[in-house]
Order: C-alpha cells, then sequence, then structure tokens
C-alpha cells in the first residue's frame, strides 16, 4: 500500500493525547511522519551493568547520546523508551524537564533545530521475557548471563531510540560490567578501562565498542556474563574482494561441553563461501560471531556481527541428524540476512518479508548445496510448508505483502506466512524467472541498495530487468492475495481452484510445476515412470490446463500408479490425490525422498481438512513410516499421527488408535538400528502419545505405555534396568528422561518427591524446566489451581517471577491432560484476557494466552457442521462479538485458536460419517 507520509506530519503538542508518553505501540502513520523530517547520524550508548549480580537489583542506568537533523526546524518529534525513570534530558545544550518530557515510554523533543544532538540518562529494567535486555541466573552453577533481542521494537526497552527500521544510524556502545565477563557487541572493542568495584568489591571495566556502520535499531545487540568462548577465522574471498572474518562461539560455561564448536565453524565457513559466490557483494560487517542463550524467544536473531541463537541448538542430549540440519538451515538463514535485512532493509514491518521469506528461501538453498544436507528441500517441503498451508488457512490469514498499521501488528506478523509461504512462493517465483535472473536481481539489489531502506517495488523493478518479465500480474496474483491454492488431476488435465479467504474472490494463481506419475517397482516402492513440465495460467486459463498423461484407470487386479502433481515441490498447492493415486500411496512407500515429503504432505492436508479420516493417516503411517528413509520426514509424520489421534479422530475411536500406534513405536523403539534416529523419534513420540492419554485410565490394550514410560524415565542416569529388553541402544539422556517423567506425571504416575529427586541428579536449566512442566501436569485439583494462579499471575507461589520459558511451561502442564480439570477455569480465562494483554509485553501476554487457551475439544455428538455450539467455540465467539475494539493482535490470538478448535471438530465429525 502507498502511505503519504506528510499528511501524518506531527501536530503540536498542545494537542497530544494525555497518554500519548506512555504509549507503546508506535503506529506506522507516527513512524513515517517522524522519518519524514528526521534523519539520524549516530548513537553513543552506555550501559552500566555493573548492578547485574544482585539479584535484587531490578533495573540499570542507561545513558543514549543521539545525534540527528530535522528538515523542519521548530518542530517537534518523540524518542521511544520504555524505562523505570527518566533522570534528565538534554537536548541542544538546554536542560529539559523529565516530569513534562518523559512518560514510561516516550519522551517528547520541542523546537528542534537543523541539526539536534539530544542526551537521555535514565534506568531500564533487566528483562525476564525475553525481550530487550533478558538476564538469565544457571540454577547448575549461579552464575549470571544476558543478552538482547530487539525485533521488532525493544531496543527502546534498553535505551532511547527512534524505533523504526528506517532510521538507520551508526551506534557507538559502551559497556559497563565485572571484568572478569566476557562483552561483546556488532562490533569489537576498541578499549577497556578500569571502572571501580561494585558493591561486593568485584573489579569493573567499561568497554568501548567500534562504532557501527549504518544499521537499524533492531539489528543492535549486546552480550555480557562468563560465557564460554571459541575463536576461529573464515579465510576471506579473493573473487569477490572480501577480507578475512574472524569468528567467535559463545554459550554458557555449564553448556561448555556440549558444543559442537568445530562443525558450527565448518558450516559458518561454507556460508560465507556460498554466499560471496551467490552474491557479489562481500560481508561487511567485520567479525561473525555467534551466541548460544538461555530463555531465547526464537529461533536466532540476526544482529550483524553477533547472531544470537537459542541454546537449544546446544545439544545436551543425543541429538538426531534432522536437529543437526535444522541448526545449519537456521546459521545460514541468519548469514543471508546479513544481506537481506540487515544491508538493505525494509522501510516499515509491511515488508518483513523481503527479508524473512528471502532468508528463509536462500537458507535452505545453502543447505541444500553447500552442507552434507543435500535433502534440506524435502525437509523443507514437510515442515516448512506445512507450517505455511496451516497458517494460510486460519481466519487471520493475509497477503504475503501485509498491512502492518502498528507495532502490536508487526509482532504477530512472525508467522508462517511471512516465513514458510513467503519462501515457498519465492520457490515458485525462481522457477518462473529462472535462476540466473533471479541471483542477478538479487545482486543487483544489493549494489543498489546497500546500508538503506528498500521495498518490494525496488526488488520486483530489479527482477523485472533481469528476467525480462514484467512481474506486475504475477505480484498481484502471489503476493497481494490469501489463500491456498488447490491442484488435482481431472479430466486429463490439471485442475485449479482457490479462493481469497479475505476478499472472498476466486484466485486463480499461475504456477510452473511438474507432474510425475509413480508406479510400483520390482521391491514394491513407487518410483517416477514419467514426467512432464506444465505451465498453468492465472485467472481465465488457470482453472483448467490440459495434459497428456499416460495413465489410464487400472483394471480389476492391476496396482493402482500415482499421479502427483506438483512433483518436485516447485509450488504452493494442496494437492488432492484422486482415488488410484490415494489407494497407491496408502498402499506402498515411495522410492524418492522429496515426493514422499510432497505425498505426505498432500495426506496431512486432507486430513486436516476432514477427507480422509485421521484413522486411515494413523494406519498409513504404522504401515509405511518405516520404510522412510529421511529421518526428519519420519520424526515429522510419526507428530503427524500423534495429532490424528488427539485431535482430529472422534473420541471414540482415539483410544484404540493410540494402542495401534503406541504399538509400532514400541516396535521401532526395539527393532530399530540401536541408537539410530528413528528409534529416538520413537521414543520422543511415544512418551508424547502417552502423555495423551491421560484421561484417567490407560487405553485398552496399551498396557505396554506404563513399563515403558517407567523403563525410559529410569530413577537416574545410570538406573534403567529393563533396557536390554526395551530400546537397546537408545541412549536414555536428560530429554528421553524428562519426556518420560512428563507422561507418567500427567497420567498421575508420579508424585512430587520423585519428581524432585529426578531434579536432584542434574539441576540444568533445561531439567529445571523439563521438570516444571512434569509438575504442573500432575493431575490434582490443587496442583492445577496452583498452575493457574502462577501463569495467571506471572509469579510462583513463592514468589518469583515466571520467566518466559517457566511461565510456558507451567501453562504445558496445566493443558497436558485431563481436561475436566481444566474446564472449571474457562470462564475465568475469558475474563482474564485483557488484563493480561494490557499488563504483560506482548511476547509474555501471547504465551500465557495461546498456553491456557481452554483445551476441551471433544466433538459434539449428533452435530456435524462446524460445531459452533461446542462450549469453548460459543464462548469464543461471546467475547470476539463484545470486543470489537480489543486490539487486533490480540483478537488474533482468540481467532486462530478458535479455528484450530474448529478444525478439530470438523475433522472428529467428518470422521463418523
Ligand atoms: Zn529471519
Amino acid at each position: 500500500m502507498v502511505i503519504d507520509s506528510t499528511s501524518s506530519a506531527a501536530p503540536s503538542p498542545e494537542g497530544l493525547a494525555e497518554d500519548f508518553l506512555d504509549r507503546t505501540n508506535l503506529t506506522r502513520d507516527e513512524a513515517f511522519a517522524r522519518s519524514a523530517m528526521v534523519t539520524t547520524s549516530e548513537y553513543d550508548v552506555h550501559l552500566d551493568l555493573s548492578t547485574a549480580l544482585d539479584p535484587r537489583a531490578s533495573r540499570y542506568r542507561s545513558t543514549t547520546t543521539l545525534r540527528f537533523s530535522c528538515t523542519r526546524p521548530g518542530s517537534w518529534t518523540f524518542l521511544d523508551f520504555i524505562n523505570d525513570g527518566v533522570e534528565s534530558v538534554v537536548l541542544n545544550g538546554r536542560a529539559l524537564e523529565p516530569a513534562q518530557v518523559a512518560g514510561t515510554a516516550r519522551i517528547l523533543l520541542e523546537d528542534l533545530a537543523v541539526e539536534n544532538e539530544v542526551t537521555v540518562t535514565g534506568d531500564a529494567l533487566y528483562s525476564t521475557s525475553g525481550e530487550g535486555l533478558h538476564r538469565f541466573v544457571d540454577p547448575s552453577d549461579g552464575q549470571t548471563y544476558l543478552y538482547t533481542q530487539y525485533e521488532p521494537a525493544d531496543a527502546r526497552r534498553v535505551f532511547a531510540t527512534f524505533e523504526q527500521p528506517d532510521l538507520k544510524a551508526r551506534f557507538a556502545f559502551h559497556l559497563t560490567g565485572p571484568a572478569d565477563w566476557v562483552l561483546a557487541s556488532n562490533q569489537p572493542p576498541t578499549a577497556r578501562r578500569d571502572a571501580g568495584t561494585d558493591e561486593a568489591g568485584r573489579a569493573l571495566v567499561t568497554v568501548d565498542f567500534a562504532r557501527t556502520p549504518p544499521m537499524s535499531t533492531y539489528i543492535t545487540t549486546l552480550l555480557a556474563g562468563p560465557y564460554a568462548r571459541w575463536q576461529d577465522r573464515w579465510g576471506g574471498h579473493p573473487d569477490s574482494g572480501a577480507p578475512e572474518v574472524p569468528l567467535a562461539l559463545y554459550c554458557r560455561a555449564s553448556l561448555a561441553g556440549s558444543l559442537d564448536a568445530e562443525r558450527i565453524f565448518a558450516t559458518t565457513k561454507a556460508g560465507l563461501d556460498y554466499f560471496h559466490d551467490l552474491f557479489g557483494t562481500p560481508y561487511l560487517w567485520g567479525k561473525y560471531d555467534q551466541a548460544f542463550v538461555p530463555e531465547y524467544n526464537l529461533g536466532a536473531m540476526e544482529n550483524p556481527g553477533l547472531v544470537t541463537f537459542t541454546e537449544h541448538h546446544v545439544f545436551t542430549s543425543t541429538a538426531t541428524q534432522a536437529q543437526y540440519e535444522s541448526r545449519a538451515t537456521t546459521v545460514m538463514h541468519e548469514m543471508a540476512h546479513m544481506w537481506f535485512g540487515d544491508l538493505v532493509t525494509m522501510r516499515w514491518w509491511d515488508d518483513l518479508w523481503l527479508k524473512e521469506s528471502f532468508a528463509d528461501f536462500m537458507g535452505t538453498l545453502a543447505v541444500a548445496e553447500a552442507t552434507e544436507f543435500t535433502a534440506a528441500w524435502t525437509t523443507f517441503a514437510n515442515r516448512r510448508k506445512g507450517w505455511a498451508y496451516l497458517q494460510d488457512q486460519y481466519p487471520t490469514t493475509h497477503p504475503i505483502v501485509a498491512d502492518i498499521p502498528d507495532l502490536e501488528a508487526a509482532r504477530q506478523n512472525f508467522d508462517g506466512i511471512t516465513y514458510a509461504k513467503g519462501a515457498s512462493v519465492l520457490k515458485q517465483l525462481v522457477a518462473f524467472v529462472g535462476r540466473d535472473a533471479f541471483m542477478a536481481a538479487s545482486r543487483a539489489y544489493f549494489a543498489r541498495h546497500a546500508w538503506a531502506n528498500a521495498s518490494l517495488d525496488d526488488f520486483l523493478g530489479a527482477l523485472s530487468e533481469a528476467s525480462g518479465r514484467d512481474l506486475r500480474a504475477w505480484s498481484g496474483d502471489w503476493l497481494r492475495t490469501s489463500g491456498v491454492p488447490e491442484l488435482w488431476v481431472e479430466e486429463g488435465g490439471l485442475r485449479q481452484a482457490g479462493t481469497d479467504p479475505v476478499s472472498g474472490a476466486e484466485a486463480l494463481r499461475p504456477h510452473v510445476l511438474k507432474i510425475g506419475v509413480f508406479s510400483p517397482d520390482d521391491v514394491g516402492r513407487l518410483a517416477r515412470t514419467w514426467g512432464a513440465d506444465v505451465e498453468v495460467g492465472a485467472a481465465g486459463a488457470g482453472a483448467w490446463t490440459p495434459v497428456a498423461m499416460p495413465v489410464a484407470a487400472p483394471e480389476a487386479g492391476e496396482a493402482p500408479c500415482l499421479v502427483l502433481p506438483n512433483d518436485e515441490d516447485l509450488t504452493y498447492a494442496k494437492i488432492r490425490l484422486d482415488e488410484p493415486s490415494l489407494q497407491a500411496v496408502l498402499r506402498y512407500p515411495m522410492a524418492d525422498a522429496l515426493a514422499s515429503a510432497t505425498v505426505w504432505a498432500a495426506l496431512w492436508n486432507m486430513t486436516r481438512d476432514g477427507l480422509l479420516p485421521a484413522g486411515q493417516f494413523v494406519e498409513a503411517v504404522c504401515r509405511l513410516a518405516g520404510a522412510l528413509s529421511e529421518a526428519g520426514l519420519y520424526g515429522s509424520v510419526l507428530e503427524q499421527a500423534r495429532t490424528a489421534v488427539d485431535r482430529y479422530a472422534p473420541a471414540s475411536e482415539r483410544s484404540a488408535l493410540r494402542s495401534r500406534l503406541g504399538e509400532v513405536l514400541v516396535d521401532a523403539l526395539n527393532t530399530r538400528g540401536a541408537g539410530d534416529d528413528q528409534q529416538r523419534s520413537a521414543a520422543r513420540t511415544f512418551t508424547r502419545l502417552a502423555r495423551g492419554a491421560g484421561d484417567g485410565a490407560l487405553p485398552d490394550g496399551a498396557a505396554g505405555f506404563l513399563p515403558v514410560l517407567r523403563t525410559l524415565a529410569g530413577t537416574g542416569p545410570d538406573a534403567a534396568p529393563d533396557q536390554e529388553r526395551l530400546a537397546p541402544g537408545l541412549e536414555v539422556d536428560a530429554e528421553i528422561h524428562w519426556l518420560a517423567w512428563q507422561a507418567l506425571s500427567a497420567l498421575g504416575h508420579a508424585t512430587q518427591d520423585e519428581l524432585d529427586t529426578a531434579l536432584a541428579w542434574d539441576v540444568s536449566a533445561m531439567n529445571t524446566v523439563w521438570h516444571r512442566m512434569a509438575s504442573a501436569a500432575r493431575p490434582e485439583p490443587a496442583v492445577r489451581h496452583a498452575a493457574w494462579e502462577a501463569v495467571i499471575s506471572g509469579v510462583t507461589p513463592d514468589g518469583r517471577t515466571l520467566s518466559n520459558d517457566h511461565l510456558s511451561a507451567t501453562a504445558a502442564g496445566f493443558t497436558a491432560s485431563r481436561p475436566d480439570l481444566a474446564e472449571p477455569y474457562e470462564d475465568r480465562f475469558w475474563t482474564a484476557l485483557e488484563a493480561v494483554w494490557s499488563n504483560r509485553s506482548n511476547g509474555l501476554a501471547s504465551r500465557t494466552l495461546h498456553g491456557l487457551f481452554p483445551s476441551r475439544q471433544d466433538a459434539i455428538p449428533g452435530t456435524v457442521e462446524g460445531q459452533r455450539n461446542h462450549p469453548v467455540a460459543v464462548a469464543a465467539q461471546t467475547w470476539l462479538d463484545g470486543h470489537p475494539e480489543a486490539p487486533r493482535a490480540l483478537r488474533r490470538i482468540i481467532l486462530e485458536e478458535t479455528d484450530d478448535l474448529l478444525r478439530s471438530l470438523r475433522a472428529q465429525a467428518a470422521n463418523r460419517t
């Protein structure tokens, strides 16, 4: 959309709303009005973390000096600073009165000059939500660690900023902290000075960091704590003139023994080689550090020079190849951002996809072409695309190019559309224009917009030049519509259907794709016997495209063959398999991994849509999953089968299906190659499947659940007496151990003493979170009550604040089993909603509301369509009807949770007929 930035120019300060200085939800209009008249040049930011070691200290001193120019001297603007007190504001040498110009979130700057300098001194709060400057105390050794996380707009929780991506500046950070800590930032240190001692007599230093190149506020970063550190170098790249890059890795000291530095460095170097070849612009940010940090809200963040990752990528338990691949994909995704996002940045969050979809696509491409995980597109087809299809069918779906009026909307938009659908559509775009044109356009885009901001039109312009094609129609069809196209074979051709759920209009897209025909080979696997490229038109011509396929309906007794639209997974669409094809894929395993992933995605979509009974999906997994050679795909379909049992099967069938799947998983535990990835995946799904049986009574025929769980739980690291017979070779490490304890607890077969004893073996950060979930899952009313109160208040009974991870673990325990025990809290959920939203950060509020959403989901017998009379659906609709003015981001959470429920009820009802 086009926004006239001058029409929303700032009003006079007299006309401001009373709460103006306390507003955190910066709007796009405010941001554009500000960048229309302000140009930032430099920040100097000093943070004094000398209080960080004192658990009673909740805040730290933050001092920011910001230099900026203004095209309208005499006018006013405001800084963003979510603070715990502002001590002084000095603008162009004038001391302003904090009581008059500073609120809890903004600082008013009046009577601006052409060139301005403002210094703000105040206090900011240590965070436990993963937003801003997060502080964490390691339960295993008592050490304190800090890191920052800002996207989309949390730098303002740490220092005073113009918090919007199009006001780039050069930042110089100065950090005071304990002398024996690692103190790091985007750029390397330039000086280190004594800074006295703290109250406990501990030596302090102040470190000055080199000024950064021009960058947006949301990718600045700081790291402080006794982190363990590894170093290496990437040797540069003669062709692109790229200099050497110093590399470093960081993680908590207590995890140091689990960090496989050599392997991560190897992936990092492979990525730097790869992207230099591909992009033609060197890596321009100096060093490349990667830090693995605790209680991280997301996978990773592309801070140039210092990328942060969730420490779940430091494998303290045995990891599968799928986990190593996932980590490599994250490393490459963040590295792609150094160009897409960091060097060239979207102007506002509407164009978030311009960096996220590109990083997702480029990250997968780099993993497939520059690492040992050559089947990365198979994982993408099943996992990443699965997320896109899910998100794109919610009533809240939106075009890839979204309308983001404010920061709350921006925060909700880090979703399956922006990442996974965008990347899927880019894969289709590459097929559409050709890879060479796409890469040439990327190079031109970097060369043209380096260190600045750009928009979709800038990228499409470069792509039109490189490809010689006008992409306006393509962009309108794919980027500005919503919803999933559907493709199926019909009457000697390919049929397309699609409706845009936002506009309600028919939406047909152009596709470049392949159709494959697969027949059983001599070892009984479906192998490709024919294939063709097909170009499908958009509106008008796109409804049906003739394709000459060498396929006839099978004669009686003849083996059916599979006709697979979207073979090789080039386009983004739900595939409906025709009846002979469905019979073929339910009967035979597939020879080709990517085709197999495409077929399993189609079966899963059909199950979620109520077109394939959940029982048939579970049976297909039971019969065919063992033949899947890709461990990631195997683990993924096992989890889908479990979800089918828990959510899409009618209540009357659930118990039998759980038993059937449970037996197959135990079999896999006992007969897979000892210690292999499939055995571990089977163990993980088995424990989660067992947990779902928590209606108080274990299902018939599944008496095996409890002994298996007890064996996996053991009583300590070296006590698994039955393991000779059960799960031979499986390493019962902390992960398996705690998954088993969580299931036993949810089933009512673990006491609090047993859980506490299990934790006492190793009080690590991860075990502490798993223990909290297991403790909250015990099916006793008093336990559920305590869990509810803790999540709603954010404080444990002994008065400790629940951090982000502990809050989610408590909520997960609350809903882990026995929905009847959670039922008494449903009314309170609806009355607590708004207070939770307004009293907490967006991150913690989202965790709370997703975590506590009523979990009752049994279909009502005798009713079918939509099941809108289900009590939870009725309560949700009543709340939505009664709160049309509630924040859009809050309504979005409720709409999506309700839609999940309705989908589950629809599938259950369709299954019963
Ligand atoms: Zn990203």
